[in-house]
């Protein structure tokens, strides 16, 4: 019998990664000689550790490693990378699901997205706030990002045409104006700040997502759902990328729907 095939998240802290379970289920689903496993990247060189990874046929990325996951593999389509693939002739391809996988989940929650999002507003300025905001701009007239630092806020809306950014103080004025918000930072996470968020001011058709996904109701979406606002939680993004990039590996797009049932499963237990 053959040697499984290795995959693996690479990340620094990578204990809580949810990716193990969404991946190794989708090797049962598909009957697949594959194992996938959190790997704990701790070095002074990433870079270099990364393209030592050569066991690996490909890995997932995460904070703190995407921008050197970009610049350890010999072609990149995005300059920072969650997805490595090792090719049959041992060179590395890096590439980048995270926006794409957050508009699959968009396209799934609020299927009307696409005719009513002329304003999004990006909370947060740092690289699920960047991916995000590049994704959607290609379909959205105007995004606009609030951080609690606004410096990083106005740094990320220079790099987009039709960005600019709004000083935290005015959150719940860029609250009322937005027809989608997309909550990006770490505040509302179990273990971290919390934040009374100004649902009351939103529009009552605006789309609230949140991509924190522990927990899987934060404070926002709850707010959002007794308003009566269409929500989208974490758990999407999340499996939508996964599945990109399972789709770069195998040729393959796994199912969603069975990835949701397993990962809530996983949050619960
Ligand atoms: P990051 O680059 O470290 O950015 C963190 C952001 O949170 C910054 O905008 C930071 O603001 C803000 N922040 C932190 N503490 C704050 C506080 N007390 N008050 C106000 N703002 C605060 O992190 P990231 O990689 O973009 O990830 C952000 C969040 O998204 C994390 O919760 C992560 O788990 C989640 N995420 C989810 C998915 C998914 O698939 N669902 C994917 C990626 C990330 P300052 O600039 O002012 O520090």
């Amino acid at each position: 019998m053959t040697a499984a095939r290795r995959f693996a998240v690479i990340g620094d802290p990578v204990s809580h990664s949810l990716s193990p379970v969404m991946h190794n289920g989708w090797f049962k689903d598909y009957g697949l000689n594959a194992e996938y496993e959190a790997l704990l990247l701790r070095s002074d060189d990433p870079v270099a550790a990364i393209r030592a990874l050569k066991g690996y046929a490909g890995v997932n990325v995460t904070v703190p490693h995407k921008e050197a996951a970009a610049k350890a593999a010999d072609r990149s389509a995005a300059e920072v990378a969650n997805v490595l693939r090792w090719e049959a002739d041992g060179t590395l391809s890096a590439y980048n699901t995270d926006g794409a996988g957050f508009i699959a989940a968009l396209d799934e929650a609020a299927p009307h997205w696409r005719g009513h999002v002329k304003h999004a507003l990006i909370v947060g300025a740092g690289g699920a706030a960047l991916g995000i905001a590049q994704a959607l701009s290609s379909d959205v007239a105007r995004v606009t990002f609030i951080n609690r630092t606004q410096s990083k806020a106005e740094a990320l809306a220079e790099t987009l045409p039709g960005a600019d950014a709004a000083a935290w103080s005015d959150l719940a004025r860029a609250f009322s104006e937005a027809d989608l918000i997309v909550q990006c930072t770490t505040l509302g996470m179990t273990g971290q700040a919390t934040h009374g968020w100004p649902v009351e001011a939103c529009k009552p058709d605006a789309i609230i997502s949140d991509i924190v996904y522990r927990p899987l109701k934060t404070d926002l979406l709850r707010a959002a759902k007794a308003r009566g606002l269409t929500t989208m939680d974490g758990l999407g993004m999340l499996i939508h990328q996964g599945a990109l990039a399972f789709e770069l590996w195998f040729g393959i797009r796994p199912d969603a729907a069975r990835a949701r049932e397993r990962l809530i499963q996983a949050l619960n237990a």
